[in-house]
Parts: structure tokens; C-alpha cells; sequence
């Protein structure tokens, strides 16, 4: 009889096999618990965050304030909304704060509207006539950042890798910034261009 079939080894054996059992399942938890946390991370921080990616997303971001909050020739930029109004505006013409458009909107509204037609959400251009109201836009937008840090160009990033869709980079809307203008400007200009 060998002792590996004695009463006392198999005890330790399976003692041995019961720890090895325990100490398995407590590093399986850990590993769900790691897995959990990091999907928690992803999903909590959409940003591509290579610099060279915040570079691009600047770029375009800069672009697309180029074309879409611009001044037109009576020195006013506005929102497709405003636009499209004859209220009075916020700011005399030219004299609108960094970052805010003759009629009150911010440039981040403004490219807000725009990205949201872009969706089917709204329209933008003159004579459309859906329009998205800034007491629904702005509560919208603001409650999206709060939310899921939503910056312009999240609705034209790849869900899965944070990269650009095809032809959404800055390339395209530095191009559009340079060549195009606002596609609202042709009616703006023929209404308001007489101011000048
Ligand atoms: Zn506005």
C-alpha cells in the first residue's frame, strides 16, 4: 500500500485542491471587477485622447466655428434660429464676446444646431422649416455635455474606436471653411446685405 493512498493524504490533497479552487474564484472576481471597471472607463470617457486626435478635433472644431459663425457683411453672426428671425439681436454688430454670436447663442450652439440638422434633427438652411427652437436646443445640448461630455463632432466619431467617420475629419471642413461659406449666407446677405 503506498502512502499516496493512505486516509491523511487524501485529506491534504483535496485540502490542497480546495485552496487552489478559492484562490481561482478569487482572482476571477478581481479580473470581472477590473474588466468592469475598465468597460466603465471606456464608456465614461468617449475622448480619443492621443494629442495628435485633440489636435485634429480642434482643427475642426476651429473650421466649422469659421463657417458656420462668421460675420456676414452686416457684421452680425448668428445661429440658423436667429437667422431666421427678426428679434432684436444681443450684441450690436462686431461687438458680440469671444466665443458668442451677435444674437446670444455661443458658437458651441450654433455648431450644435448644425450638427443636429446634420442628424435629421431640425433643418438649417433658409426656408426649411422644421426649425429646433434654442429654449429646446440649449438645455439639449447642455444636458448632453453634462451627461456624456459631449463636445462638436462626437455624432461624427466611429462609436466603437473614437476615430472620425469617413470624410467627417478636419480635413473636409477645413476645406468647406476655405472654399464654401456659410450655406446660410447667399438669403442672409440678400436680406441683411443692404445694411452695409
Ligand atoms: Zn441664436
Amino acid at each position: 500500500m503506498s502512502s499516496n493512498d493512505s486516509p491523511n493524504s487524501h485529506t491534504s490533497e483535496n485540502d490542497a485542491l480546495r485552496r487552489t479552487i478559492a484562490e481561482l474564484e478569487q482572482r476571477h472576481r478581481r479580473d470581472k471587477e477590473q474588466i468592469r471597471a475598465l468597460q466603465t472607463q471606456i464608456s465614461g470617457s468617449p475622448s480619443h485622447s492621443s494629442p495628435a486626435f485633440e489636435a485634429s478635433w480642434r482643427a475642426r472644431t476651429d473650421a466649422r466655428v469659421r463657417q458656420f459663425c462668421s460675420l456676414n457683411r452686416a457684421g452680425n453672426a448668428l445661429c440658423a434660429w436667429h437667422d431666421s428671425r427678426r428679434e432684436r439681436r444681443m450684441y450690436p454688430p462686431r461687438m458680440a464676446p469671444f466665443g458668442f454670436l451677435n444674437c446670444g447663442c455661443t458658437h458651441e450652439q450654433a455648431l450644435f444646431e448644425e450638427s443636429l440638422s446634420r442628424h435629421n434633427v431640425g433643418s438649417y438652411l433658409p426656408g426649411d422649416s422644421v426649425r429646433m427652437d434654442p429654449a429646446l436646443r440649449n438645455p439639449l445640448l447642455k444636458l448632453l455635455q453634462d451627461r456624456y461630455n459631449y463636445r462638436d463632432g462626437d455624432f461624427e466619431r466611429d462609436p466603437a474606436t473614437g476615430n472620425w467617420l469617413h470624410g467627417e475629419g478636419p480635413a473636409y471642413w477645413e476645406q468647406q471653411a476655405a472654399t464654401g461659406a456659410n450655406p446660410r449666407r447667399p438669403s442672409g446677405e440678400v436680406s441683411i446685405g443692404t445694411a452695409d
